[in-house]
Parts: structure tokens; C-alpha cells; sequence
């Protein structure tokens, strides 16, 4: 039997091992992608460290996957052997449940899967993957500059064109990581009067390239007072994992401004007599599905937004996994699979 790489972590909390596994063959219903290159999320420490409730091991990480389809099961109409697809967070959704019939393919009842999580992702030279979850990814991006925008980009994208923000409007974007970088980007692309809200005045500069027309230092400024001189926010986009950064803003949004959340926080406390006062919002974002990761990808060809991204030979993977954990990477990190 030919084989092939894969990083796997064989229990809660276990090391990140690179292991010989044989190639798998797609089940009806998925393909098989040949990967090029998957990026190394945040949200792979709730595989690695065991946090998604029922999570089975071993299991394979990674939801930034891009590649090429080199086996098609059965009942898999459209998709090809040779196309170029990416396969993000969203693992797949069966379509007949009352979820995905009313449209909320995201919230699937009965098939929920997560790429890497409930399933193998993308660390590794192979895997097989539900024809729901493929995006197809355009030319004009390699396969490591696509990787990050399964994830990271989908998230901030998707969250930006749904929060009810139209070109002219203020939007704010906390933080300057991962998310941030390609929130700014996102914001300043679609024609919002963007604001980049980072702590420290050496971040200025990097916002103003990105795309920020104004930028906020939290260590010298109040957020929420300079986005009010400003008019107030329509939406603020809370990047950041840090309750109290999201509270030090949401007094800057303006009347029937929306708080939109894709940092992970476990919880935040809101004044609700301002939210009623001002017939403002505070809201999730789930990142978005297959075809939002494909818009995501035209847009970022349209626009020329790109993840500036830190490269590793999938050998590197313990190293390149520290530096996402320890918060070093600049921006993303992406594992790449050519030996
Ligand atoms: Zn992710
Ligand atoms: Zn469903």
C-alpha cells in the first residue's frame, strides 16, 4: 500500500507526532486532495489539547487546507481530478436537515464536521474531504497564500460583508494579529472609513499599509472616545481574544452599531442599558461555508488582499506550531507539503 505523511496527535494534550499512514481512499460523497500547503490556526489548540466535545483520536489537525482533488469517490457531481480546492473549518453539511434547509448550512444537525477536529484535516500529504466543504481556489493565488484565507480570511471577510457596514461607513477592527491584519485589509477593500484599533505606536505603521485611515493606540488613547470624534463605529470587529479590549470599544460604536465577536472569548460582560439606549448590537460570527471561503478567494484576487504568512516544511510542524501558540508568527503560519 502507498503511504503518506501525516502530523497526528494520538491523545488529548500529546505531542504533535509526524507518523506513516497508508493513503486513504475517498468514501462516496468526498475526494481525495493531494495538499499543498495548510495553515496552522488558534483553533487547532482545541484538537491538539482535546476542547471539542467527543473529539476522537488520533486525529489529524488543520482547517486551512489547500490542494489539488487526485481521487473523486462516487456521488460527487461537478468536482474533478486535477481541480485546485481548499477546505476550511467547515468540514461539511448533509443539506436535507432543518438547519440546511432553511439556508444555515453552517449549523448542520445531523453531519456536522470539522475539518481536523471531527475529521483528519490538512497536516499531512493527503486527505479526504465531503464535496460540500471544497471552495475552488482561483490561479492568481499559490497555494500558501490561499491557505490562510480559509480561516482566518473567510472569518473576517464573511463577518465584514454580513454586519450591515456599507462603503463610507466607520468600521473598527481590534487587534493586529492573524484576524487583524486581514480584517484591516478586508475593511479598507470594501470601502469602510476603517480604523485599526492596536495598543503601541510602533503598530501605526504597519495599519496604515494595510489599508487603516486612522489608527488608535490603546496605550495612549481611550478607544471609545476617539471612534466617537470620528462619529462612532458602525461596526466594530473584535479580533482580539480579550474580553476588556472589547469592552474598552463597544462605548465608541454609534447609535444601532453593531460589536461583531470572532475573537474566542468565554464571556463578556456588556452595558445593556447603553445597547438599549442606543438600539445597538453585539453579535457572533461563525466564519462561513464552502462558498464563502470561494468568494473570500475572488474577492482577495480582486482586491489584492494577501495573509502575510511565515512558511515551514510540514518536518518544521512542532516548530511552526509554537510559533502560532506563543503569539510570535507574523502573521500566519502556514505548513507547506513539497519534500
Ligand atoms: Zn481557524
Ligand atoms: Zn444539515
Amino acid at each position: 500500500m502507498p503511504k503518506m505523511r501525516a502530523v497526528e496527535v494520538a491523545h488529548a494534550g500529546g505531542p504533535l507526532e509526524i507518523v506513516e499512514r497508508e493513503i486513504p481512499e475517498p468514501e462516496p460523497g468526498t475526494v481525495r486532495i493531494k495538499v499543498q500547503a495548510c495553515g496552522i490556526c488558534h483553533s487547532d489548540t482545541v484538537t491538539k489539547d482535546g476542547l471539542f466535545p467527543g473529539i476522537q483520536y488520533p486525529r489529524v489537525p488543520g482547517h486551512e487546507v489547500i490542494g489539488l482533488i487526485d481521487a473523486v469517490g462516487q456521488n460527487v457531481p461537478r468536482w474533478t481530478v486535477g481541480q485546485r480546492v481548499g477546505v476550511g473549518w467547515n468540514g461539511g453539511y448533509c443539506g436535507y436537515c432543518d438547519s440546511c434547509r432553511k439556508g444555515n448550512f453552517f449549523a448542520c444537525e445531523t453531519s456536522t464536521q470539522v475539518t481536523g477536529v471531527t475529521r483528519d484535516g490538512g497536516y499531512a500529504d493527503y486527505m479526504i474531504a465531503p464535496s460540500s466543504a471544497l471552495a475552488l481556489v482561483p490561479e492568481q493565488l499559490s497555494a500558501e497564500e490561499a491557505a490562510p484565507l480559509m480561516c482566518a480570511g473567510v472569518t473576517t471577510f464573511n463577518c465584514l460583508r454580513n454586519s450591515g457596514a456599507r462603503p463610507g461607513d466607520v468600521v473598527a477592527v481590534i487587534g493586529l494579529g492573524g484576524l487583524g491584519h486581514l480584517g484591516i485589509q478586508f475593511a479598507a477593500k470594501s470601502g469602510f472609513n476603517t480604523v485599526a484599533i492596536g495598543r503601541g505606536k510602533d503598530k501605526e505603521a504597519l495599519a496604515r499599509k494595510l489599508g487603516a485611515s486612522h489608527y488608535i493606540d490603546t496605550a495612549a488613547q481611550d478607544p471609545a472616545a476617539e471612534l466617537l470624534k470620528l462619529g462612532g463605529a458602525k461596526v466594530i470587529l473584535a479580533t482580539v481574544t480579550s474580553a476588556d479590549a472589547m469592552k474598552a470599544v463597544i462605548g465608541g460604536l454609534m447609535p444601532t452599531g453593531t460589536l461583531m465577536i470572532v475573537g474566542a472569548v468565554p464571556s463578556l460582560e456588556v452595558p445593556a442599558l447603553q445597547l438599549l439606549l442606543k438600539s445597538q448590537q453585539v453579535k457572533g460570527w461563525y466564519s462561513g461555508t464552502s462558498f464563502d471561503s470561494q468568494e473570500t478567494l475572488a474577492f482577495s484576487v480582486l482586491s489584492g488582499v494577501r495573509s502575510m504568512n511565515e512558511s515551514y516544511p510540514l518536518e518544521k510542524v512542532v516548530e511552526a506550531y509554537e510559533r502560532m501558540e506563543q503569539g510570535k508568527a507574523r502573521f500566519r503560519v502556514v505548513l507547506t507539503m513539497e519534500k
